[in-house]
């Protein structure tokens, strides 16, 4: 999986009206897959649905306060990037904390709930990949949202892969591995935009 953050700020003001459309109808997804997933996983018990509801929350978040965001100032728009970076640093600590909890009552997840669910957010994932497709070499901004996308796809992969792995083995780790593996990759993108919004706002506070 590639390093491209699903988090950096877009410069929406940039966009055509018709790459604006595209890009809120890609956040609206995010936001029904997120509340969708949320769900799952609170019937289900798994873990690596909550990490990818992560994803979800943050793509989501990104695209709105982009889009509000137009127009503003650099210094207003690095307080936003901020104030988001802590925003979804909160929610990783909460999923690390319901992680931490399975990993000391391991039980398997209900896998029906857990498919459905993952299938379902490869669906609007591949959806959002699609939607974006043309736009995908057109500027900076909308290629880092195309490539965004083509990460929350293999995110999707995985999620199904640790459904399969769970009814395979009847057993609750390969849904915590995987939720692991995803929380991982989601926070080493969180703490980059944080620190980058930090060093814009506070640049005498943090060396290099
Ligand atoms: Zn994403």
């Amino acid at each position: 999986m590639n390093d491209s953050c699903c988090q950096s700020q877009i410069d929406a003001g940039a966009l055509e009206e018709r790459q604006r459309r595209v890009l809120v109808v890609v956040l609206v997804i995010n936001a029904v897959t997120f509340l969708m997933m949320i769900t799952a996983a609170t019937f289900s018990g798994s873990s690596s649905l909550l990490s990818g509801a992560l994803d979800n929350f943050g793509d989501a978040l990104t695209y709105a306060l982009s889009l509000a965001v137009i127009g503003a100032t650099c210094a207003a728009k690095a307080r936003v990037a901020l104030f988001k970076g802590l925003l979804i640093f909160g929610a990783a600590l909460a999923v690390a904390v319901q992680i931490g909890w399975r990993i000391s009552n391991v039980e398997t997840p209900v896998f029906e709930t857990m498919g459905i669910a993952a299938l379902l957010n490869l669906g609007a994932n591949l959806l959002c990949l699609r939607l974006l497709y043309p736009y995908r070499n057109s500027d900076v901004n909308m290629t880092s949202v195309w490539e965004c996308s083509r990460n929350d796809v293999m995110e999707g992969f995985a999620v199904i892969a640790a459904t399969l792995a769970v009814w395979v083995f009847g057993s609750g780790w390969p849904d915590i591995l995987v939720a692991i593996a995803l929380l991982a990759l989601f926070l080493r993108s969180a703490s980059r935009v944080l620190k980058g919004a930090w060093r814009e706002l506070y640049p005498e506070l943090l060396p290099s």
